[in-house]
This record gives C-alpha cells, sequence and structure tokens, in this order.
C-alpha cells in the first residue's frame, strides 16, 4: 500500500508540512497534481499567466522527482473524478495534503475527506501556507481580530523558533514512491498555450529587503521582493522567508503578517467573497459606468497614475502594490464603480491573485474592509503621483504618448469626482 501526496498551493519537495508527515509515514508516497477542470473551465483567457506558471512549477518538480528515481502523477479533471482514477491505480492507504482556507477549496477538501473516509482511507491536511492560520492568533476572549495593528502585536508575540522552523522532508525523500517516469500532460493537452509573460525569480535579494522601508511606496523603482506569484503557488516557504528575510527588515515581515491575517480573515468570514466586510457598504449606490469600467481597465482614464497602473496590469500580470490601493480608490471612489468589478478583473489579471489578499485589498480601498480607511479619505491621483513617481518615470515607462494629443483628457474632474463619492458614501452610510 502507499500514501498520496496531494500538492495545490504549495509546488516544492523541500520545507513542506504535509509532505513531510507524508513521507514520514512509513508508506512509500506517490506525488500527485490534479488540474482541476472546475477551475480551467471558468477561466476565460486560454494563454492564462497562472497556468502557464502553473505548468513550469510542476515541470520542475518532475525533474527534481525523476532524479529520485520517482515521477508525479498528473491527471485533469474534477477532484472526485481523480481521487476515484487514483484509487483504482493505487493501493491508498492514507491521503495527505495541506490546508487551503478559501471557501471553494474547503468545499472541495470537504467532498474529497467523505469519499476517502468512506473507503476507509485517512485524510490527513497540516498548516503550511501561513505561519498562523484559524484561531493560532485570536484575542484573549477567542474572537477574531479585525483590525491588523493588534493582530500582528499578537502575531509577533506568539512566533517562536516552533513555528517558522523548517521541516526537513529532504531528509526523507528517499521514501517517494518508485515507478517509471509519467508523462506531464503539455498545457495545449489541457487546453492552454503558454504565456508571453516572463516571471520573477524565486530568490530574494537582501539589499532589496535592507532598503525596503525606503524604496517600497516607489513604482520606477524594483524595491519591492516580488515575491507574490511564488508564495501564492508555495514555491518558496513561507517559513524560510519569515526567519530569513523578516529578521532583516520589520516592514517586510509586517507585509508578510498582512497577508496572514487577511487569510485568517477570509477563514473567519467566508461572506466576505460576496459581501462587504461592514455591511452598511453594501447600501452605497454604485454608478457602474460601464464605458467607464471599460476605459479604467484599458488605461485610458486620463489619470496618468491610473493608467500607468493598469497598463502594468495588463502587460505584466504584475502591478505595484503603490498603485494597487491609487487605481483601486480611483475605480470605488472616483468613479463609484462596485469594489466587486475591480476585483474581479484584478482576479483574471493578476499573477499573484490570491482570494484573501485580493478581496482584502479592495475593500481595504473601497472602505468598506475590516481594517479600512475612512471613506472620506480620498486618494488624490495627482498628489500620489508628485509623492511617488515625481519625475514621472514610471508614469513615462507605460505611457509613451503621455504628452501626445492621442491621450486622453481625465474622464471626470477630480474635485467633482471627491465631491460626489462624499455625497454618495455618506447618503449610504447615513453620516
Ligand atoms: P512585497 O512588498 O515584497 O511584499 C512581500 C509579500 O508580502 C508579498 O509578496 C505578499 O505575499 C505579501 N503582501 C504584501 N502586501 C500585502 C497585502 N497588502 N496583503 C496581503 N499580502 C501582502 N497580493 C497578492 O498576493 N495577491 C493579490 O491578489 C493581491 N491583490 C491586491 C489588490 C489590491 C487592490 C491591493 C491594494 C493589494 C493587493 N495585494 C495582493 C497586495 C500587494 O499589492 C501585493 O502582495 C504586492 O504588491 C506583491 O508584490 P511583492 O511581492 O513585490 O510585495
Amino acid at each position: 500500500t502507499i500514501s498520496l501526496f496531494w500538492f495545490r498551493r504549495d509546488l516544492r519537495l523541500d520545507d513542506n508540512a504535509g509532505l513531510y508527515h507524508a513521507l514520514k509515514s512509513g508508506r512509500p508516497v506517490v506525488p500527485v497534481f490534479i488540474f482541476d477542470s472546475n477551475i480551467l473551465e471558468a477561466l476565460d483567457d486560454r494563454q492564462d499567466s497562472r497556468v502557464s506558471f502553473i505548468h513550469q512549477a510542476i515541470t520542475n518538480l518532475q525533474t527534481q522527482l525523476l532524479k529520485k528515481g520517482s515521477t508525479l502523477d498528473v491527471r485533469y479533471g474534477t477532484p472526485e473524478e481523480v481521487f476515484t482514477a487514483l484509487l483504482e491505480t493505487y493501493q491508498v492507504e492514507a491521503v495527505y495534503t495541506n490546508h487551503d482556507y478559501e471557501p471553494y477549496a474547503q468545499e472541495r477538501d470537504k467532498t474529497i475527506a467523505a469519499l476517502l473516509n468512506a473507503k476507509g482511507i485517512d485524510f490527513h491536511t497540516y498548516k503550511d501556507q501561513v505561519i498562523f492560520e484559524k484561531k493560532e492568533v485570536v484575542k484573549d476572549n477567542g474572537e477574531p481580530y479585525t483590525v491588523f495593528t493588534p493582530y500582528s502585536r499578537k502575531w509577533k508575540a506568539t512566533l517562536t523558533d516552533f513555528y517558522n522552523k523548517s521541516y526537513p522532508t529532504k531528509k526523507y525523500h528517499r521514501y517517494f514512491f518508485k515507478q517509471d517516469e509519467m508523462a506531464l500532460p503539455s498545457l495545449a493537452e489541457i487546453g492552454f498555450s503558454p504565456t508571453a509573460i516572463t516571471f520573477p525569480g524565486e530568490d530574494w535579494n537582501e539589499s532589496t529587503i535592507k532598503q525596503y522601508t525606503k524604496q517600497r511606496d516607489y513604482p520606477a523603482i524594483a524595491g519591492t521582493s516580488r515575491l507574490s506569484v511564488h508564495l501564492r503557488f508555495g514555491t518558496i516557504s513561507i517559513r524560510e522567508l519569515v526567519r530569513e528575510a523578516g529578521a532583516v527588515n520589520e516592514t517586510f515581515l509586517n507585509e508578510l503578517i498582512w497577508r496572514d491575517f487577511y487569510q485568517a480573515i477570509l477563514w473567519h468570514f467566508p461572506g466576505l467573497v460576496f459581501n462587504s466586510f461592514r455591511k452598511e457598504y453594501d447600501n452605497i449606490q454604485w454608478r457602474n459606468h460601464e464605458k467607464e469600467f471599460e476605459a479604467w481597465c484599458n488605461g485610458n482614464t486620463g489619470y496618468p497614475i491610473v493608467d500607468a497602473g493598469m497598463r502594468e496590469l495588463n502587460a505584466t500580470g504584475y502591478m505595484h502594490n503603490r498603485v494597487r490601493m491609487i487605481v483601486a480608490s480611483f475605480l470605488t471612489k472616483h468613479l463609484l464603480i462596485d469594489w466587486r468589478w475591480g476585483e474581479a478583473y484584478f482576479a483574471k489579471k493578476l499573477l499573484d491573485y490570491d482570494l484573501a489578499a485580493n478581496n482584502g485589498g479592495w475593500q481595504w480601498a473601497a472602505g468598506s474592509g475590516c481594517d479600512a480607511a475612512p471613506y472620506f479619505r480620498i486618494f488624490n491621483p495627482y498628489l500620489q503621483t508628485q509623492k511617488f513617481d515625481p519625475k514621472l518615470e514610471y508614469i513615462r515607462k507605460w505611457i509613451p504618448e503621455l504628452d501626445e494629443l492621442t491621450y486622453p483628457l481625465p474622464i471626470v474632474e477630480h474635485e467633482v469626482a471627491r465631491k460626489r463619492c462624499l455625497d454618495v458614501y455618506g447618503k449610504a452610510l447615513k453620516k
């Protein structure tokens, strides 16, 4: 008999909690990856960069596994179909995997656990993608934190070596099940073609992290880690990053804590996927003007910092955090378009798309989120530009026609939009 290890958001062979436990279980371990047809069939873009990223990551896993005489068993289908088929191929005693906190994933895992348990097979799951999950960092009375600063204080006070030490998974690699190579399906076989986007590397740069506090807000500078996609798919370990890079710069560590915070918020409040955290924000009379939304998506609002951000996103699948905040504020406050529209557009385009962080970021910008700024704080795109892109380097990179007549006039005047926003938000919130 064998154990199965099911890879999901943890596409690495070392310091992987669930894989470590599987390999230590004493049975040979067959590593498995599922191209989930429920997810893939819902994607509009057949050149989706996330699918290419995953494909590349599992190809890397395969190369490493072949060296150990093992192979990754990759299948396409719904998880239920695939598990039913896997149980026909192997004599499975137990299945191991890591926690995933998104509502879809939780439902999926419940279904798979039931399917396995009905056949007497254990389903073991572990915390891997965050330092603290679920109720590990909560208020003294057991309630979840909904404000970041006290959460981060408790997070830091709770952190010990126990929580951020690596799982020495490599030591047990000899327990991978030995069998002949199984060919991976090509991108074309699962209905996709390769992206034109190049992926950032997975090594962190010590000098970037040292300079992080000073440089992280300037989109023209490569002043942030660019690790988000690797954290998203687990091609790096959060424990290693917190231990090593987090020790170099506290501001950087705080960003990693934001990541845990939003995962915990989503786990405690799954209704956030559809609803505002502050319920009264669902009374806002959004304008939801389709043409204006299109102008925002395409980077044609006539606000250079907004347009540069959207063009960066469309071209690279990435947008600098400062600019994410500006474009999200602009959509929800200047244009009064429902944050869910912006959230959905980011979900389609971001290489690092993560439900918890994206929903958190959008609700923060709209003011409806758990730890959002008060609604009357409206970013002024011109002042943001003066502060964070004073020489217009970032803007000119993405808008070469900035000084030409072809560049559009502002879609709405700033002061008009500000007053309209205060009025509409004020009415909904009865202030
Ligand atoms: P760095 O500044 O180097 O930060 C290091 C890591 O910390 C990031 O890789 C990320 O994992 C984490 N992190 C940083 N800021 C945040 C944050 N505010 N919330 C949660 N985690 C954070 N991040 C995503 O990973 N996926 C998303 O879908 C996403 N959507 C966003 C939407 C909006 C509207 C906003 C305002 C922010 C969003 N963010 C999202 C957070 C942030 O913008 C990105 O994590 C960051 O820009 C990624 O670049 P980096 O890896 O260079 O970050």
